[in-house]
């Protein structure tokens, strides 16, 4: 679950890294409002789940209250990459002599959290990474160990930041945002730019946060921070109902048992010449309730001209979540074409069961690319 910067700010807080005073705001004159309580130049920031605002035009100072409600006028409504502006932050302005970058993440490859710092702050960190490669400090943290103090040390040498004064604030938010990300069951922190004032002092003004959905049972207070009107509602009934779902730009539906499976359903429709419009992945619950739950949210994407039912029968018996298909069809109305394909355990008695429910909508194929080209064909 990504935060939008001014939750990641929240929480940054909670753990004793430095940010500035705002206000949430949804309308401009709530914009204004905040501005009069904050006093002074402020900054009027888009919130939205992705990077690059401030390129975008989501981002801009305002002189006081008037102008921050004018600034609020032009932002809010804005799509920025897809994302439309229904929030704004209002911030009191920074006066910025430096723009630094702090990260943590993880790294894959060696299964532990990697640190990066650089003094090249306020543009993409990828684009450090390519440009200016020896600009960059990566650290990695034993996660057995934890965060000791010398690592910090090494990022602050590493990425060259040589004023004392600087070098002991980012030690200090060094080691919190390592107390951040571990007690957040985070994937992602980054600050960009953590910035220095002419006066000296640090404080992050962005944040990028993003918290493991696995985890977040554990944090109610982080799970609550989830913006349902933002997201898809078919990704919110699919959220409810406890389903995976997945919502692409295609016109076949597709319906799978099983993360692999449903990937390469996914290919062999592009193969067979079509396009997915989304995909569900039943997991292990073949039974009639979830394949209805399941069925019901394919089907209310307008953009699903036919399904595809892709079943490969293991511990998921094929006769199950054929009774499931059979039974969901009498629960809930579905329009478009539903082509079936059942292959290990009990493959046969499943096309069976259809072959003998004789209903019009549903047509079995033997294999997987047969069924894939029969649903594109019907969704044509
Ligand atoms: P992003 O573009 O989505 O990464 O949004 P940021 O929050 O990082 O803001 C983008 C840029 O706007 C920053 O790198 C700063 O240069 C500028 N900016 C943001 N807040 C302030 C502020 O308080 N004062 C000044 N002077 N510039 C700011
Ligand atoms: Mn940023």
């Amino acid at each position: 679950m990504d935060l939008y910067e001014y939750q990641g700010k929240q929480v940054f807080a909670r753990f004793g890294i430095p940010v500035s005073e705002g206000r949430l705001a949804t309308t401009p004159e709530e914009a204004r409002a905040a501005a009069e309580e904050i006093g002074g130049q402020v900054v009027v920031k888009a919130q939205v789940l992705t990077g690059g605002r401030g390129k975008a035009g989501g981002i801009k100072l305002a002189e006081g209250p008037a102008d921050a409600e004018a600034k609020a006028r032009d932002i809010l409504g804005l799509d920025i990459r897809g994302h439309v502006v229904r929030k704004l932050w209002i911030e009191q302005a920074s006066d910025i002599a430096k723009e630094y970058y702090l990260s943590i993440t993880f790294d894959r490859g060696t299964k532990k959290p990697l640190y990066m710092l650089t003094t090249e702050g306020g543009i993409e960190i990828e684009q450090v990474a390519e440009e200016n490669p020896d600009a960059l400090a990566r650290l990695h943290v034993d996660p057995f160990e934890g965060f000791q103090p010398y690592q910090a040390r090494r990022l602050i040498y590493g990425a060259g930041i040589e004023d004392l004064n600087e070098q002991k604030q980012i030690l200090g938010i060094i080691e919190k945002l390592y107390r951040c990300f571990v007690e957040s069951d985070a994937m992602l922190c980054e600050i960009n730019p953590l910035i220095v004032t002419p006066a000296g002092e640090v404080r992050a003004l962005d944040s990028k946060f993003t918290v493991d959905d696995s985890a977040l049972f554990r944090h109610p207070d982080i799970a609550e921070m989830r913006d349902v009107e933002a997201a898809d509602p078919h990704e919110r009934l699919a959220r409810e109902k406890g389903v995976t779902y997945v919502k692409l730009d295609g016109e076949v539906g597709i319906l799978g048992n099983g993360a692999g499976l449903v990937m390469s359903t996914l290919d062999v429709i592009a193969l067979a010449g079509g396009k997915p419009a989304n995909f569900c992945d039943l997991g292990g619950g073949g039974d009639a309730q979830g394949v209805t739950d399941a069925l019901e949210i394919i089907s209310a994407d307008p953009q699903v001209k036919s399904i595809l039912f892709n079943i490969f029968g293991g511990i998921t018996r094929c006769d199950e979540v054929a009774r499931g298909i059979l039974q969901a069809l009498e629960r809930i109305e579905i329009d478009e074409p539903i082509v079936v394909r059942f292959d290990g355990t009990n493959a046969e008695e499943a096309r069976r069961l259809i072959a003998e429910a004789d209903r019009g909508e549903l047509h079995v194929e033997p294999t997987m690319l047969d069924a894939a080209k029969r649903a594109v064909e019907l969704a044509a």
